[in-house]
């Protein structure tokens, strides 16, 4: 059997501190999963179940070494958003994954960005319209070295921050997390079945807010390291 054409390269991200890397399969991301972040979006962040949305799997921007990664600023936008996340690497299949099960089948974790065209995500929300165009455009997941379980833990805790040029624009903790990871994989598991290769962005905290051409971002987790991206 051949194809009859090219088919795409395996989106992948380097595994830190190795040479090998993390294929791909879907990227799946938790809507409004920090408070403050949830009122900033003028939503009442009471513990109504999680939603998802999902970027396609080639929006990874895979962080360059030892440099700012340049992620383009996309088309059709006004207003493109920073949001800092943790990201979870799945490693093992599974549905319906018990809450106390989940942290078996995360093989480890990340920084990563949901960028956001929030004009038009904010558009389409309120004309009751599904997100792709606001967020599963091209570019729009740059994502640092996943760091491996077995080294990190499974963190419960601890700062997620990310600046603008220095300034500090987002800042706060992973113990705020409205839906904890295990919760958020068993939710998930019940709507799609996880495979080797899924990653889950689990939301942002507060401080979303408008980057442009020029501009460095810089976001955090402890523990995972760091993410910078220059905006070209
Ligand atoms: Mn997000």
């Amino acid at each position: 059997m051949s194809y009859v054409i090219s088919p795409a390269p395996i989106p992948a991200v380097p595994v830190a501190g190795s040479t090998d890397s993390f294929p791909v399969r879907r990227i799946y991301c938790v809507g409004r999963n920090y408070a403050a972040h949830a009122r900033e979006m003028g939503s009442d962040p009471d513990r109504e179940p999680p939603f998802f949305f999902c970027k396609p799997a080639d929006a990874i921007v895979p962080a360059t070494q030892g440099s700012a990664t340049d992620v383009a600023y996309p088309p059709e936008t006004a207003n493109y958003h920073h949001e800092v996340e943790l990201v979870v690497a799945i490693g093992k299949r599974g549905r319906n994954i018990a809450g106390s099960e989940a942290c078996s089948h995360v093989w480890g974790y990340a920084v990563g960005f949901d960028m956001t065209r929030r004009d038009l995500q904010f558009a389409l929300r309120d004309k009751g319209r599904p997100w792709e165009l606001g967020k599963a455009f091209d570019q729009s997941a740059p994502i640092a070295p996943i760091v491996p379980a077995s080294r990190s833990g499974h963190p419960t805790a601890g700062k997620i921050w990310l600046t603008v040029n220095g300034k500090l624009k987002q800042q706060g903790d992973l113990s705020d997390l409205i839906w904890s990871v295990p919760e958020t994989i068993a939710h998930l598991s019940t709507y799609f079945e996880l495979l080797p290769g899924d990653l889950i962005f689990t939301g942002t905290p507060e401080g979303v807010g408008p980057v442009v051409r020029g501009d460095l971002l810089a976001g955090g987790i402890d523990g995972l390291g760091e993410l910078s991206i220059r905006i070209v």
